[in-house]
């Protein structure tokens, strides 16, 4: 196997003139049979790196995805290439699965997809026995780990490819991981004698932004109406109530837009997917359940109305945008409630503490990222082990937000919460608390004799958004934790160290103008 072959498979069958930074030392490595782990961000061009592989090894390139819906899809792009591809899972009927492996085992085949769970039927393994494998491809690998966002028990089952197929060679591909995933990932899959192939997974021409959350909606709307009409993109909302709503009030608003969630029969989401493939400047309004392995380059944005739950989740979520190395906007707007709704999801979630201890980990981190007074681009490639210096185009890079020492008006927040409860055998949510340090006498406050604490009125000094700010930030910070249904304020651990040991509180103030991209330039 010589460099100047897997070139000339390059060249001939995907009709590209070379390889892109990273793919040819992974294609020789993995074409001459040695192992490989591959971390390379979405759009990076990860499928050469094990299909030019199989085409040069003798055998089939046998890829694992759990990627089912897109199998067929997959297939015909490359069966339009020349290259003899097929697939396995379970959307097939009887017949098509025995056409697929009548191929495979008469060597008709270059590549065959095959779902993971396929792995735990014996007649698949034997199948596999009874032809030649080229290698294993892994593909979403970082679907193994247990610790990263996107766990697939299936995955497990893949560790045995090796105990069983010893000589072939394995790639296992993934777009995200952390430090602490990409260690996992090696080590469930035995890969830590393999090659590691990390690429850089900064995407310089991404433009991070996170504002706080007023109305969503609007905020949206000026957003495309300034920056991004006629642009294809994708927005992220949590429910699937939210994604109908907002994209109704997109298309009242005159933009070109449909949902997607999984709640949705499968013709309508495989029509609106479709659209907005071929189509330009569509807008999906969409739940996360939209987006993976979707290769569209020209998306111009992606926006999130709602928190993600992971900076993982997140990076490749916003990672869809401008694949063709355009200008593009990740657009984030967040806000208390985002904190409040987060924190009872992970109380409500199944699994033991363990498995929410990790949820509260990867929100705090995701919190850091919003909450920062430092470049995102730097924060965010930090948290993929990787350093970088600001990038001098992103909002906190554009308009650095001041920080301030909020010490004094973390200690007006918490003894309120702290009083209610020892005075008064009260918890309360957010506007209460909030009315009580601002010194409004509502009617809810004059019900409750708010107006007689000590604390009534002590934070005339700060206006209501201010205050909203800083007890988004004490939850951010685990100075401040929400209970129960109502999203009541209570006290932690650390709230004592401000209350009563003088740890200082540093807060970040928002910046007055808003951040606006240039309009980026077209190719
Ligand atoms: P990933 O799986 O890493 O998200 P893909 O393998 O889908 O990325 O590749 C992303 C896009 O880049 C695809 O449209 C692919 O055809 C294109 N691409 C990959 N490698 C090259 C290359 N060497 N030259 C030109 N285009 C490439
Ligand atoms: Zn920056």
């Amino acid at each position: 196997m010589t460099s100047a072959e897997t070139l000339g498979v390059l060249n001939r069958v995907f009709g590209y003139d070379s390889f892109r930074e990273g793919q040819r030392e992974i294609v020789d490595h993995v074409s001459a049979g040695g192992d490989a782990l591959v971390l390379m961000p979405t759009g990076g061009g990860k499928s050469l790196c094990y299909q030019i592989p199989a085409l040069v090894r003798d055998g089939v390139g046998v890829v694992i995805s759990p990627l089912i819906a897109l199998m067929q899809d997959q297939v015909d792009a490359l069966r339009a290439l020349g290259v003899r591809a097929g697939f396995l899972n379970s959307t097939q009927d009887p017949d098509e699965r025995r056409l697929v492996e009548a191929e495979f085992l008469a060597g008709e085949l270059d590549l065959l997809y095959l779902a993971p769970e396929r792995l735990r039927s014996e007649s698949a393994l034997r199948l596999l026995d009874r032809g030649t494998v080229a290698l294993f491809a892994i593909d979403e690998a970082h679907c193994v780990a247990q610790w990263g966002h996107d766990f697939r028990p299936d995955y497990l089952a893949l560790s045995e490819l090796h105990e069983r197929w010893p000589d072939v060679p394995r790639i296992a591909l993934t777009a995200t991981a952390t430090k602490a995933t990409h260690a996992e990932i090696a080590a469930r899959l035995g890969l830590e004698d393999a090659r590691h192939f990390v690429a850089s997974f900064d995407r310089p021409n991404i433009q991070y932004r996170i504002v706080p959350k007023n109305e969503p909606r609007k905020q949206l709307l000026e957003l495309l109406r300034t920056e991004h009409s006629g642009d294809a993109g994708i927005v992220y909302c949590l429910s699937r109530k939210s994604v109908e709503e907002t994209a109704e009030f997109l298309v009242r608003s005159g933009f070109d837009a449909v949902p997607y969630h999984a709640g949705l029969d499968a013709a309508t989401r495989s029509a609106h997917q479709a659209r907005f493939l071929r189509e330009d400047g569509l807008i999906v309004v969409a739940t996360i359940a939209f987006g993976m392995g979707i290769d569209k380059p020209d998306v111009r944005f992606v926006a999130h109305l709602d928190l993600p739950k992971s900076v993982e989740g997140y990076y490749q979520e916003t990672g869809r945008a401008g694949r063709d190395g355009l200008p593009s906007t990740a657009w984030l707007a967040y806000g208390l409630q985002d904190v409040v709704q987060q924190r009872k999801l992970i109380d409500a979630s199944e699994g033991d503490t363990a498995h929410r201890r990790k949820l509260g980990a990867h929100l705090d981190a995701m919190l850091a990222l919003c909450e920062t007074v430092e470049c995102r681009r730097v924060q965010l490639l930090a948290y993929f082990g990787q350093s970088a210096s600001p990038c001098g185009n992103c909002d906190t890079c554009l308009a650095p937000p001041e920080s301030w020492d909020g010490t004094v008006a973390a200690q007006k927040l918490l003894s309120t919460v702290v009083r209610l409860r020892r005075e008064r055998g009260q918890k309360f949510g957010t506007g209460q608390i909030v009315d009580i340090l601002l010194g409004k006498r509502t009617t809810k406050v004059t019900q409750h004799r708010h107006d007689e604490l000590s604390v009534f009125g002590v934070g005339a000094d700060l206006r209501d958004g201010e205050w909203r700010g800083v007890v988004r930030q004490l939850l951010a910070q685990g100075l401040l934790a929400v209970e129960g249904d109502y999203g009541t304020l209570v006290t932690t651990e650390a709230s004592d160290e401000v209350l009563y040991q003088g740890r200082k509180v540093m807060l970040r103030r928002e910046p007055e103008r808003t951040i606006r991209a240039a309009k980026p330039k077209r190719a």
